[in-house]
């Protein structure tokens, strides 16, 4: 079989691996790139296949680095199926919408794609697959979704095919989080295209982040500024609302006003609460007892602009999360712009930040940034809590890859220096590691 890397190759975004096999064709993902403007450009660059030919689409997850191509996909004569797992079809319903809004609201480009296209592509998620059941995809090709513990609905892909394992790791996440379960361990493999986002770092436990958290509150409550979440819709919030329930019911943070001012964000949330039976214990129980960590006094959301505009911003002891998690657009900016100037106040990221992004900018210690057209200086406390990061560190990937035991590991889905850390690792484990270029073949 021959395996192309359409996207996410010596880069964080855009996932698509193409395989072709003796009987079919299909897609693993048919993601977005993101940040760099040279990397943007590759989401109108021609796909290295021809969609029409494709049979399959297996989607791992929401994120849009990962489904945020395929109406696209659709606009250019895909018409197979595409196979993933419910929670997953849920939130890319929303994901997909909002992501076609953006397109044909922005001014400066040729969209990629409409509504239409997206939701010509909703149509065809119709193959829903639970953890672990067997799919036989095309003649001598057996699929199984199986629990990536990334972010609700996650799955990483086993392929049986020509005698040989294929693993595609989608995103892997990270352990003892709250609302989603530990990954699940991979079978034995042949090849493992394996993700590096975090391949070069080790995250400290999730026990001290949530404690590194309230410090930050409590610290910039009493200076008198506000805390400033820059949150990804999916995951993310739902885990700070989690989070912040907890230490509020745990009498650990003191009464104050908790903003979501996501749109994106509260439907994601909704559909967390409609799948509430999947979260790992204690928040199984929580939501049980009909007690909702997503629905409590101090948390108010903000649908309309006029709800948002009326956020005490320039005051103080607020907790305002918004998107886009990488500062990228979104009411963030406006939060960011109030509050980046203020000593008093704290922007906390809680997820990762592409090179080329706001986000990225504010993190690297950047004196001042450009938002919405003017010039702000950055004099809040800058804060980064990756302890929270639905993705592995290196020590849990390589413990996770040993159980595959490959034959060769091929690295995607991460930046240089991860990706050179993270197969120093491997090399010094004796494995043998590939880290494919963009539109690189390799046959299998
Ligand atoms: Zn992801
Ligand atoms: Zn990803």
């Amino acid at each position: 079989m021959k395996i192309t890397f359409a996207g996410a190759a010596q880069t964080v975004t855009g996932s698509c691996f193409h395989v072709e096999t003796k009987t079919t064709q299909f897609l693993v993902d048919c993601g977005m790139f993101q940040g760099l403007p040279e990397l943007e450009e590759r989401n109108r660059a021609p796909f290295p296949f021809d969609p029409v030919e494709v049979r399959r689409l297996i989607l791992t997850h929401g994120h849009l680095d990962h489904l945020g191509l395929i109406p696209r996909l659709m606009r250019e004569g895909f018409r197979g199926r595409i196979v993933t797992t419910t929670p997953t079809r849920d939130i890319a319903h929303i994901m997909l919408m909002d992501a076609a809004r953006i397109q044909e609201e922005s001014e400066e480009e040729e969209p990629l794609y409409t509504t239409e296209d997206a939701f010509l592509a909703l149509d065809r998620m119709n193959r829903l697959l639970e953890y672990g059941q067997h799919y036989r995809m095309a003649p001598g090709v057996e699929v199984t979704l199986m629990d990536a513990g990334h972010i609700l609905g996650a799955a990483f892909v086993v392929v049986r095919t020509e005698g040989k394992t294929v693993i595609f790791s989608g995103d892997l996440g990270n352990r003892g989080k709250p609302l989603v379960e530990d990954p699940a361990y991979p079978p034995k493999a042949d090849v493992l295209i394996l993700e590096s986002t975090y391949g070069d770092r080790v995250h400290r436990p999730i026990s001290e982040s949530i404690e590194e958290l309230r410090r930050v509150i409590l610290r910039t409550f009493e200076a008198g500024g506000n805390v400033i979440i820059p949150s990804f819709a999916l995951e993310r919030t739902q885990e700070v609302l989690y989070i912040l329930y907890r230490l509020w019911r745990e009498r650990k943070i003191p009464k104050c006003e908790i903003y979501l001012d996501s749109p994106l964000a509260t439907a994601a949330t909704r559909i967390f609460e409609k799948h509430s039976h999947r979260f790992p214990e204690p928040a199984r129980r929580i939501f049980r007892k009909k007690r909702n960590p997503f629905a409590f006094e101090l948390l108010k959301y903000t649908l309309t602009r006029r709800a948002s505009k009326r956020i005490p911003s320039d005051q103080g002891g607020a907790i305002i999360i918004a998107g886009s998690g990488m500062c990228t657009g979104g009411r963030i900016l406006y939060h960011l712009k109030v509050n980046l100037p203020r000593p008093e106040s704290s922007v906390v990221f809680v997820g990762y930040q592409a090179e080329g992004t706001l986000g990225r900018e504010i993190l690297d210690g950047a004196e001042r940034v450009e938002i919405m057209g003017s010039i702000v200086p950055v004099r809040a406390n800058i804060v980064r809590i990756e302890g929270l990061s639905a993705h592995a560190d290196q020590r849990i990937l390589v413990d996770w890859a040993l159980h595959a035991d490959p034959s060769l590991i091929v690295l995607v889905h991460g930046e240089e220096r991860a990706l050179g850390a993270l197969a120093e690792k491997f090399i010094s484990l004796g494995y043998s590691v590939h880290i494919p270029a963009w539109h690189e073949t390799i046959e299998v």
